[in-house]
């Protein structure tokens, strides 16, 4: 079946095509330049920019995929989570095509979502593996037995996600918003090892995370050298502060394999974008025996491409369709794969 993709849950609006795990069109437009300047997502640009891209979007993800909208089998949308007023955006479309076309909706949870997508570059998930669920918003370690009906929740961050650390860390050291991009090109030129980063909870015996005293420590570090009026070497601070980062969510992933005897490990969200992470976790499965799955960076950032994988999921597994009153979720927890 043809299923089609709505992802409204920050400032991208994604549209994308699928049939099975075959991908016929990921259209994504983004307001991301309008919310630049502010250093961070506005919340209602988001939603009138959602409002102004969603028809213009599908209709040119259509055209990519070469189809009509009479050939669509099924929408799938992200009911949550996400930012409330984005989130409506993309639900009330989703039900008005749904009703249009005659077609069943599917609500999905846009952090499973990000899991799901690797399907369509890798073929279908072992069962179980686990997720490593990096974004700007969450930080996860996931058990998935089955991503379209369940997903266990191992341990997640106490504090900061992953990608709000480097979009913090990318403002103090005066790189452009969204930061995680512009660390991972800097850290190019630079050292991990240069400065000693703290890294949170690393031995605690949990599958839990915190990055809020790493991101502290590296502003504490900045103003201490300003204020004593030495240079600081962007590319080192970058390179260090990564290193703290993808040490301890590579050592964890490991250690959530280990602790669950699951020999597949999947690395989904933004931050799986990033090019450290992606070769240590590279290093460290091999020396583990472990099989680590990436999706290419961009299907990690946020695409209609993964709502409408984790919907054909669900339409395979015979799951019911959503009802038309189903609400957008801004909270919707991890473990709620579908509404
Ligand atoms: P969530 O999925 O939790 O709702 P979100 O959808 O806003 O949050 P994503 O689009 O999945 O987040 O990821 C965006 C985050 O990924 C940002 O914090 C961004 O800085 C980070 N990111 C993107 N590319 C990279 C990279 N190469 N290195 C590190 N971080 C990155
Ligand atoms: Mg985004
Ligand atoms: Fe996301």
């Amino acid at each position: 079946p043809l299923v089609l993709g709505i992802e409204t849950s920050c400032d991208e609006t994604g549209i994308g095509i699928v049939r099975g795990h075959e991908l016929l069109a990921n259209t994504i437009a983004s307001s991301m330049d309008e919310h630049a300047r502010f250093g961070g997502v506005v919340p209602e640009v988001a939603s009138r920019a959602h409002l102004e891209a969603m028809t213009p979007t599908v209709e040119a993800a259509l055209a990519t995929a070469g189809l009509r909208f009479s050939d669509i089998d099924a929408i799938a949308v992200t009911a949550g989570p996400g930012l409330a007023g984005a989130l409506l955006v993309g639900v009330a479309a989703a039900k008005s095509y749904a009703l249009g076309l005659g077609v069943p909706l599917y609500g999905v949870n846009h952090l499973a979502a990000h899991v799901a997508v690797d399907q369509l570059e890798h073929g279908p998930l072992p069962k179980p593996c686990i997720a490593l669920l990096v974004s700007g918003g969450h930080s996860s370690l996931l058990l998935v037995p089955d991503v379209a009906e369940d997903v266990i929740s191992l341990g997640s961050t106490v504090d900061d996600a992953a990608g709000e650390a480097f979009d913090k860390v990318a403002r103090v050291l005066g790189l452009p918003f969204p930061g995680g991009p512009h660390i991972d090109r800097a850290a190019r030129d630079g050292s991990g090892a240069a400065i000693a980063f703290p890294r949170g909870k690393l031995d605690d015996g949990t599958l839990d995370f915190s990055f809020s005293g790493l991101k502290t420590a590296v502003a504490r570090w900045v103003e201490a050298r300003e204020a004593s009026g030495q240079s600081i070497h962007v590319p080192d601070v970058a390179a260090s502060f990564q290193e703290a980062v993808v040490d301890v969510l590579t050592r964890k992933a490991i250690q959530a394999c280990r602790k669950y005897d699951v020999h597949d490990l999947l690395i989904g969200g933004g931050v799986a974008a990033n090019s450290r992470l992606r070769a240590l976790a590279q290093e460290r499965c091999d020396a583990a025996g472990v099989r680590l799955r990436v999706p290419r960076p961009g299907l990690c950032t946020d695409n209609g491409a993964m709502v409408a994988a984790l919907g054909s999921d669900l339409v395979a597994a015979g799951v019911t369709p959503s009802t038309l009153e189903i609400p957008a979720d801004s909270s919707l927890p991890i473990t709620t794969v579908h509404v």
